[in-house]
């Protein structure tokens, strides 16, 4: 079947859905199209490792595509870009024709070479199989200690379930925390009941529906009802990597209005690496607010506004009652500079290079993304002494 549409949006998730109401916002008449390979309409991601193991309603993460009036195939994958036809062939046999293509096919979780039933979560799907495995005292076995891993061990701790941990870090978030914060987190976590196992790997074993045994790299093995991991995600490029689209940082290389090297076909959210004007580079970031925002940026430049993506985006993450924002490069390796009012309870934490803010997490500290932003964006030079107390601590 052959299907025409002014705009193609591919990938029903939350950078595509951000799009689509841009576009029907700033062109009322135009036909959207859009191909999504999940089996659902788009829907928020971050309540899945959150708000749904506490208060969270499942109602509520639902994005409201329907105001955006979009012919919504689901299920389907596309699979290739005819650019000289401005064609996109998808694994039913159909073809979208389209206008201006965007592509926000997000990314794939990276996955282990053993263990079939592992959760690698990343959907709603996969929300409800762990949901279907949880029960008090149920054992869950968490690989990876970054932003899934710890907070889907705080969630199932929260539910009453005994989480382990294992990561090859030294403690929990050390790529991105400084290491005393990280070394609180880490207590912390144990404090809630988690056991941790830091610098602990998983080497192999057998996961089936009901059990697991998981061979660990001090020798050791673990049992478990289940087994969910966040090992970080592939950006989706295989659709512009075969139609000869520039790629840069693994995913797609977009300008200041997220044209790709195409001017027809745009990208946004996790899938492209855009210029970050405030860093002086390219970046690729895995956020909420960057996928909504680059989406709706997207959707407005598609339609022929002068809609530039110049936001530093920022994200967030909870951690039992820990919470924080942040904004720009988090990478522990970098100077940081800590500001606590209370230790590791509530503070601000620059991360320096070469005289410049380049990060700025914002723990338990509410209020001040803009005022990070800015402080990113000012040329310095800046030093220990002179950041400090330029973010106030407002909790
Ligand atoms: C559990 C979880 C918790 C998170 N928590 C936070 C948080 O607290 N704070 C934060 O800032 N960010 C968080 N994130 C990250 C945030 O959700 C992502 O950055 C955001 O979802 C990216 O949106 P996207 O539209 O780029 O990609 P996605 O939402 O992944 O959507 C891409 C869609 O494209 C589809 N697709 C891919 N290829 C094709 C194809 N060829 N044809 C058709 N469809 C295709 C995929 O199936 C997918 O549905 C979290 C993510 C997860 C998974």
């Amino acid at each position: 079947m052959r299907h025409t549409f002014d705009y193609l949006i591919v990938g029903a998730g939350m950078a595509g859905e951000s799009a689509a109401q841009a576009i029907r916002g700033a062109d009322p008449k135009a036909t959207i199209g859009m191909v999504g390979a999940e089996s659902h309409t788009p829907y928020d991601r971050p309540p899945l490792s959150k708000a749904l193991w506490k208060d969270g309603k499942e109602e509520a993460i639902w994005r409201p595509i329907d105001k955006a009036h979009a012919v919504i195939q689901l299920g389907r994958h596309a699979e290739k870009i005819d650019r000289d036809e401005k064609v996109v062939h998808d694994d039913a046999g159909d073809t979208w024709q389209y206008r201006k293509l965007l592509l926000a096919t997000g990314g794939t979780p990276r996955t282990l070479p053993f263990g079939d039933g592992i959760i690698y979560y990343r959907t709603y799907d996969d929300y409800r199989q762990l949901r279907a495995k949880v029960r008090p005292g149920a054992r869950i076995a968490v690989i990876g200690g970054g932003f899934i891993g710890s907070e889907i061990a705080a969630a199932m701790t929260i539910s009453g379930c005994k989480a382990t941990m294992l990561f090859p870090e030294p403690m929990i978030g050390a790529r991105a925390y400084p290491a005393a914060l990280a070394r609180s987190v880490t207590d912390y976590y144990r404090q809630h009941g988690v056991d941790v196992r830091s610098g602990i790997t998983a080497t192999g074993g057998k996961v089936t529906a009901n059990s697991a045994e998981l061979e660990l790299s001090d020798g050791s093995t673990l049992q478990a009802d289940a087994v969910v991991a966040g090992l970080g995600i592939v950006p989706n490029v295989k659709l512009a990597q075969d139609a000869g689209l520039q790629l840069e940082l693994g995913g797609i290389a977009v300008d200041g209005h997220l044209r790709t090297s195409d001017p027809d076909i745009h990208a946004a959210g996790d899938v492209a690496a855009f210029p970050a004007t405030a860093l002086g580079r390219r970046m690729r970031v895995e956020h909420e607010n960057a996928a909504l925002t680059m989406g709706n940026r997207a959707g407005l430049c598609m339609t022929g506004q002068d809609a530039p993506y110049t936001e530093l985006p920022f994200f967030y993450s909870d951690l039992f009652d820990l919470g924080y924002e942040a904004v720009g490069v988090l990478d522990a390796r970098l100077e940081t500079v800590e500001q606590w009012v209370t230790p590791f309870r509530e503070g601000v934490i620059y991360y320096l290079d070469s005289g410049r803010v380049r990060g700025a997490l914002l723990w338990n500290t509410w209020g001040q993304v803009d005022a990070a932003r800015v402080l990113i964006a000012a040329p310095g030079p800046f030093d220990a002494q002179s950041v400090s107390g330029r973010l106030p601590v407002t909790a």
